[in-house]
């Protein structure tokens, strides 16, 4: 239950005075529709209104705040005209310029001959001063209630500052004094205030310095918001870890039948990442590890390998994928090894149904089925196993925390061994953000005899070029991949652009060309993907949907149209499908001209290096922490405050004292405790209290 302290943070906008359900629409869509996130929105920038010049002191372009005299109102003769006031002081006129504006309004605020205080920014038309819509208007009793420097939000179409900045402030008078969770002396020790006046020292810079993160206010946010993170991790990972596991170490007899049928040796990364998890597993406690791996390192075979460990112990296993496609794949690519093995190996996903699913499920759960390769599907509740003691999650950035404490309900004796894989190279700080202190292997080297990938940037202009080397590549036996972005995040609008490309490829490739997109049923998809994979078709015109996982070894050019447009963990994911062979790849990647720094400096690394490690790294300083976490790609957390290209020396503090934490109040039960479910309920980890005894 969320502390009655925090009932007012979490009160919709609507309840503050001045926002109605069309402005609460626009907050909404900038900040978020409580309280709480208004509270989180802070200054990004500011307007400094402490120049007071006369009106013929005012320069071109300044903000000022003028103290003037009303003249004279000039309604205007149609729609298209503005309404012009004209004011005046000792040193001469300025003309106020509203365009839509409501007479009335405007007759009230400005009655002629009185004195009013205005600030805005000047502009100079023919020699007269004019101010286009004044920020502030005001009577001279009332100048105080201009902020000599006011803060700038991240606004949306719609939204003034003025409207913003009272939500925000109408926010910040209900925030609640809260109980101290940092320990005293790290609190002393950076100098740091409470919470409640840390938040709004925050929402009141007085200058541009005032706006860095490394500022003491913004430092004990991001610290707050760390420590829950932290907090929350180490409280699943306990409360995972609190039921004891199981041993488990198979005889090896069906990984040597494997290994033997396997026309390459492992490499000594895959080797020693299985040997992690072998010692993990034949521990008596709860195994739980990250197998990171960039893409095409062959983290299948060490997962494959893994199962059988608890299958030659007589036990089930499990392996479950991101999506339907890559679900059926493994399925396929293990199918021969399960075969090797003498196991039987099932799938299932959302697209089985019926009879047939419930006699799969009725082999399972008599433990006739030795490894079920799946989706979502199997965490659902009619999905029951005789013995499940190992389960890999494949591409876990798709996963979230709930999903993994889910499947760990199914085993009925103790809770499985889990071994989490992720292709997306992440940079190690932010690993310990989405996975705490959760045992990490890394294969870092690749199957031997990869090709490089040669990749090319060029301008979208040079389409027809493309399309001719791609022909003769063709002729050549190439397969190719030709990537459409996602405009938009729409995939109407994205499938149009795909549907286009097809078309226009089609009409130079006949019917060796292909289209995949996220709107195919699961059926089509996988037809399309096997004529690809079985070389019935040359060409295969894509939208992201293969950006995850898909394997074609004799893929080896990829088209990159808008490249762009990608980010560079997506740029790198894409590329990963290709050169997975022993033939040298090709990547183009089109670029729509002009492209921003950004997106140059993302090419410019595509080009330089094929190391997702090194990729990830470069994407964290391009990007910064904030942005890596925040996108959906990543499935790590988002930070408000918390900016980790600043402040990763807090996440280690922050880690730290929440190991010593639980350490002395294992229940958040002791001195601390109250604050720091507190804390939990703030940053919205409550989830993690539920892992507590007393809730
Ligand atoms: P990922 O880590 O991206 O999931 P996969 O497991 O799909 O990579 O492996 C990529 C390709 O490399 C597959 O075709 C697989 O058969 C092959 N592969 C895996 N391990 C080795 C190895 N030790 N030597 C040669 N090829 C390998
Ligand atoms: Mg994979």
């Amino acid at each position: 239950m969320r502390p009655e302290i925090l009932f007012s943070l979490f009160t919709p906008v609507t309840t503050l005075t001045g926002v109605g359900p069309r402005i609460a629409k626009l907050i909404e869509k900038v900040a978020g529709g409580r309280l709480l996130d208004l509270i989180w929105h802070l200054p990004t920038g500011l307007i400094d209104r402490r120049v007071i010049p006369s009106i013929a002191e005012a320069m071109d372009g300044q903000i000022v705040t003028l103290t003037v005299t009303v003249g004279s109102h000039s309604k205007p003769h149609n729609r298209r005209q503005p309404y012009r006031v004209t004011c005046f002081d000792e040193s001469g006129e300025i003309s106020l310029v509203f365009f839509h504006a409501h007479t009335d309004y405007l007759q009230k605020t400005l009655p002629e001959g009185e004195v009013r205080v205005i600030s805005g920014k000047v502009e100079f038309f023919n020699n007269t001063a004019q101010m286009n819509h004044p920020d502030h208007i005001v009577p001279m009793a009332e100048a105080e209630s201009i902020k000599p420097v006011e803060a700038v939000f991240p606004l949306t179409a719609g939204l003034t500052l003025r409207t913003v900045g009272k939500a925000v402030n109408g926010a910040l008078d209900q925030v609640p004094d809260l109980p101290e969770w940092i320990n005293g002396p790290y609190l002393k020790a950076r100098g740091w205030e409470a919470w409640k006046p840390s938040l709004l020292t925050a929402h009141q810079p007085e200058s541009l310095l005032d706006l860095e993160p490394q500022t003491i206010a913004r430092s004990r946010l991001a610290y707050d918001e760390l420590l829950a993170n932290q907090l929350a991790l180490a409280l699943v990972r306990k409360s995972m870890r609190r039921k004891p596991g199981r041993v488990t170490r198979g005889d090896g007899r069906m990984q040597q039948l494997v290994r033997e049928s396997l026309p390459w040796p492992l490499t000594g990364a895959q080797d020693r990442s299985l040997e992690e998890v072998a010692q993990d597993m034949a521990a008596p406690h709860r195994m739980l590890r990250l197998l990171q791996g960039d893409v095409g390192s062959g983290k299948t075979i060490v997962a494959m390998l893994a199962m059988l460990n608890a299958v030659e112990e007589g036990r089930q296993a499990v392996l479950m994928a991101p999506t339907e496609i890559l679900a059926r794949q493994h399925f396929q690519s293990l199918g021969p090894l399960a075969e090797a093995a003498g196991i039987r190996m099932e799938v299932l996903t959302g697209r089985d149904k019926g009879k047939p699913r419930e006699a799969l499920l009725a082999d399972l759960e008599s433990g006739e089925v030795d490894i079920l390769v799946g989706t979502h599907a199997v965490f659902q509740e009619t999905v029951t196993f005789k013995d499940l003691a190992f389960a890999v999650i494949d591409e876990q950035h798709r996963f979230g925390v709930h999903q993994r404490l889910a499947l760990s309900a199914k085993a009925t004796e103790a809770p499985p061994d889990l071994l989490v894989m992720t292709a997306t190279p992440i940079p190690r700080t932010l690993t310990l953000t989405a996975y705490g202190d959760m045992e990490v292997s890394r294969l870092d080297e690749k199957p031997p005899g990869r090709a490089p990938v040669d990749t090319r940037a060029l301008p979208l202009e040079r389409l027809d070029q493309v399309a001719d080397s791609i022909r003769r590549a063709v002729s050549d036996g190439a397969r190719v991949y030709w990537v459409c972005p996602l405009v938009e995040e729409s995939d109407l609008v994205d499938l149009a652009a795909a549907e286009e490309r097809y078309a226009h490829l089609s009409g130079m490739f006949g019917d060796r060309v292909g289209l995949i997109h996220g709107r195919l049923k699961g059926p089509q998809k996988d037809a399309v993907m096997a004529d690809f994979s079985e070389g019935k078709l040359d060409v295969l015109v894509a939208t992201t949907v293969i950006e995850v996982g898909v394997d074609v070894p004799e893929a080896t050019v990829m088209v990159i149209e808008h490249a762009e447009r990608f980010g560079l963990a997506q740029l790198h994911q894409l590329r990963g499908r290709i050169g997975r062979g022993n033939r040298p790849g090709t990547c183009l990647l089109l670029y729509n001209n002009p492209m921003g720094e950004t997106a140059k400096a993302r090419i410019e690394i595509m080009r330089e290096t094929e190391d997702g490690f090194v990729i990830a790294e470069k994407d964290l300083e391009l990007r910064g922490a904030g942005e890596v976490l925040g996108t959906k790609q990543s499935g790590l957390p988002a930070f408000h405050l918390a900016d980790l290209s600043v402040h990763a020396d807090l996440l280690a503090a922050a880690r730290d004292d929440a190991k010593l934490i639980l350490d002395l109040e294992p229940e958040l039960d002791g001195k601390r405790g109250p604050a720091l479910r507190i804390l939990l309920y703030l940053f919205e980890r409550d989830a993690a209290v539920s892992y507590l005894r007393s809730g």
